[in-house]
């Protein structure tokens, strides 16, 4: 099959891959001049398994409330006149009913375990390089209720087929040593000893490379403008590049496009509730022997902190503000101000690199994944606070959909 990957970010890539590998002709079309320049670019580098658990948790809407107005806030809404953010939040409350969370946990769980299993035969198949680290993610708590709603927590991912232990603040300090330079203490935490680490961004475009090199073509500064279909199927896509306006005809259109799919899908009469979640994140430079190396989540700020070569990564925050990347200083100092609190001689404060991107993410934070109600145009978007982390799985399950093979995990795959 000639096949359109639609988007060159980590999910796009991945999917690329994939496709290529069952033997299709694949074309991705990307509007940016490399791979995995927007969303995909400054993430959290988590390959978080253990952190199913969605936003949309019954604890949401207290936080959300409490928080309104705080620009420091780890979690912030900021009301705009916009149906789409309005329905959008309106869902968000709804799955915050509990037993919509156990669903939407138990869903990410089966699909980031298959995802991090299909990341190792991946790395494997391609060698492909990107920081990784294979040392787990230590969950910190500094409040004792929060630590003990994260006990109960634990035990959902365990009963999952996860393993997730609850360990004793000295024992977080065994597990990462250069928590004794913080200034502040954990009551304990949770550890993922499985859970790994990586550059998102160079994953994405070394695998595009390694993707063009199996014969993958990629036409970057290209601009999507359109989906051509007919009462039969999906035909074309109209892109431009350079000025020029050209159709590209296909067998089948993989949508991968990240927080702008809505756009494409909707004159097709197809409606997807995803919508951005503004994230941050700040990137140190000189990260050295007093910075951790074993991948961190501060739960109580939403951050995570990445060890990536010398540089420490560390993101997080959620806004509901539309479409706006630019960066807001409030939110990246605060992030900046508590890893200086927790590690004060992780590498050059003075030089951390400030970025914004905006998750796609759908009201429960599962992802679309499968056909449309149009013949030959699929969809693998929405992936949210966890992209990267179920790109690998995301990918082999779609492409083994386009294939009309049954995907090998038990998962809600989507039909828009
Ligand atoms: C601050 C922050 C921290 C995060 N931390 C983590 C983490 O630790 N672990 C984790 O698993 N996930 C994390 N995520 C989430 C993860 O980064 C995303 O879920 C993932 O990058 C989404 O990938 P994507 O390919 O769907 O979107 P994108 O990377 O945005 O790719 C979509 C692509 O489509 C292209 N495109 C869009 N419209 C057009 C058009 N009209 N024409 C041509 N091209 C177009 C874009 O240029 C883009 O390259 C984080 C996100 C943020 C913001």
């Amino acid at each position: 099959m000639k096949i359109l990957v639609l988007g060159a970010g980590v999910i796009g890539v991945t999917s690329a891959w994939h496709l290529a590998e069952d033997g299709h002709e694949v074309h991705v079309l990307e509007r940016q001049s490399g791979a995995g320049l927007e969303t995909s670019f400054a993430n959290g580098g988590q390959i978080s398994v253990s952190q199913a658990e969605p936003w949309s948790n019954p604890s949401a809407p207290a936080k959300i409330l409490k928080w309104l107005g705080d620009e420091e806030a780890p979690l912030l809404f900021r009301p705009m006149l916009s149906s789409r953010q309005w329905k959008w939040g309106a869902r968000f409350l709804y799955e915050c009913l509990p037993g919509r969370t156990r669903d939407n946990t138990l869903q990410i769980l089966r699909l980031a375990i298959y995802s991090g299993q299909q990341l190792k035969h991946l790395r494997a198949a391609t060698g492909v390089d990107y920081h990784h680290l294979e040392r787990g993610i230590l969950q910190l708590h500094y409040d004792a209720r929060e630590f003990e709603g994260a006990q109960v927590r634990a035990e959902v991912v365990r009963r999952g087929g996860y393993d997730l232990q609850v360990k004793t603040a000295a024992q977080c300090l065994e597990i990462e040593p250069t928590l004794a330079f913080s200034k502040i203490h954990p009551v304990g935490g949770t550890y993922a000893p499985a859970d790994e680490s990586g550059d998102a961004h160079v994953f994405t475009r070394n695998l595009a490379q390694i993707c063009a090199r199996r014969g993958v073509s990629f036409s970057f500064d290209t601009t999507i403008q359109s989906i051509e279909a007919d009462a039969e199927r999906v035909r074309a896509v109209h892109v431009v590049c350079a000025g020029v306006t050209e159709r590209i005809a296909a067998d089948a259109v993989l949508v991968c496009l990240g927080v702008q799919s809505p756009f494409l899908l909707e004159p097709l009469g197809l409606s997807l509730p995803v919508y951005p979640v503004k994230g941050y994140s700040v990137t140190i430079p000189g990260a050295g022997d007093e910075a951790p190396t074993v991948c961190l989540t501060d739960e109580g700020h939403k951050i995570a902190m990445s060890r990536l070569g010398d540089r420490l990564r560390v993101a997080g925050t959620a806004e509901l503000n539309g479409y706006d990347t630019s960066i807001n200083e409030v939110r990246c100092n605060a992030l900046i101000k508590r890893v200086r609190e927790l590690f004060p001689k992780a590498g050059d404060f003075s030089a951390a690199q400030k970025w914004a991107g905006l998750r796609p993410a759908t009201p429960g934070n599962v992802p679309l994944i499968g056909r449309t109600r149009i013949p030959g145009l699929f969809i693998n978007t929405g992936h949210g606070t966890l992209g990267w982390t179920l790109c690998a799985g995301s990918a082999r399950a779609i492409a083994d959909i386009m294939n009309g093979v049954t995907p090998k995990v038990e998962f809600r795959f989507a039909a828009a």
